[in-house]
């Protein structure tokens, strides 16, 4: 279900429309909760600020904003209109409770990865977050996601990692689990950012949406796809795999805005 709302309210989750009086109009879709990607629409060249901090805007007026797992619940939003009008929206997101997920069955260079492996593993992470960067005019986003492999939910985002007894950093994923060599499919329109083998997700892919927002897919088989590719929704581009720290074959499918981790979960309609 897809409801708009009316930004000015202190609501925790959009279920409900209401009318406000003349302001600028701002619509907000998505739930106001820790993890939650948020798309708004402002006013036709509106400028759009975050807690201060200016965000990409469309020329239609589309936005995102997204917090992360453990992020404060007071944000702010700021509008100002092409006629240099200013509305400050102060917005609330709900506290969520995460799961504790205890791990056994680790191969333990992944538990505590032996000391000639930090160099590759501090080099994923840069090229990682360097490509997390990217805030393209893509406007693929705005649309609902497709789901992008078949199986078991497995894993959720939020989760305390506990591996071999030892606890390790959250989990920032949806885990669907399926046999290796089953298809992967694209959840929105985008532009491939990278593709490659590294050391904890195993063969990953990295997907722009657009207004810096990214998937990745990881511990995949093969890659179907190479940076720079075009993808459209739904196109195959990759096989489920077992790479990297895993304990079997699954998909992880991770959200990005700009560096912020998000639930991929909470985009998907609900039944
Ligand atoms: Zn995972």
């Amino acid at each position: 279900m897809r409801v708009w709302l009316k930004a000015l309210l202190l609501i925790a989750s959009v279920q409900a429309i209401v009318s406000l009086p003349a302001a600028a109009e701002v619509m907000l879709d998505g739930k106001l909760t820790q993890g939650s990607l948020v798309r708004g629409q402002a006013p036709a060249g509106a400028k759009v600020f975050f807690n201060g901090q200016p965000v990409k805007v469309a020329k239609s007026g589309q936005f995102v904003i997204g917090i992360g797992r453990d992020a404060a619940l007071q944000h702010q939003l700021t509008i100002i209109a092409s006629d240099g009008s200013r509305q400050q929206l102060p917005l609330t997101f709900s506290r969520r409770e995460y799961d504790i997920q205890r791990i056994t069955g680790v191969a333990q260079k992944y538990v505590t990865p032996p000391a000639e492996v930090t160099e590759r593993i501090q080099n994923d992470q840069r090229k990682v977050a360097a490509v997390r960067t990217t805030l393209s005019d893509k406007m693929a986003i705005f649309a609902d996601p497709l789901l992008p492999a078949q199986g078991r939910i497995s894993g959720v985002y939020g989760s305390q990692r506990i591996f071999n007894g030892e606890p390790r950093n959250p989990h920032y994923g949806l885990d669907i689990a399926a046999p290796v060599g089953a298809p992967v499919l694209a959840p929105w329109d985008g532009e491939v950012l990278l593709a490659e083998d590294l050391y904890y997700s195993g063969l990953t892919l990295i997907i722009d949406h657009g207004m810096g927002v990214t998937s990745t897919l990881m511990h995949l088989h093969r890659l179907d796809v190479t940076v720079g590719q075009l993808i459209r929704q739904g196109e195959k581009v990759a096989e489920v795999g077992a790479t990297g720290r895993v304990t079997g074959p699954h998909l992880d499918w991770r959200i990005n805005w700009l560096q912020e981790r998000l639930d991929p979960q909470l985009l998907l309609s609900e039944p």
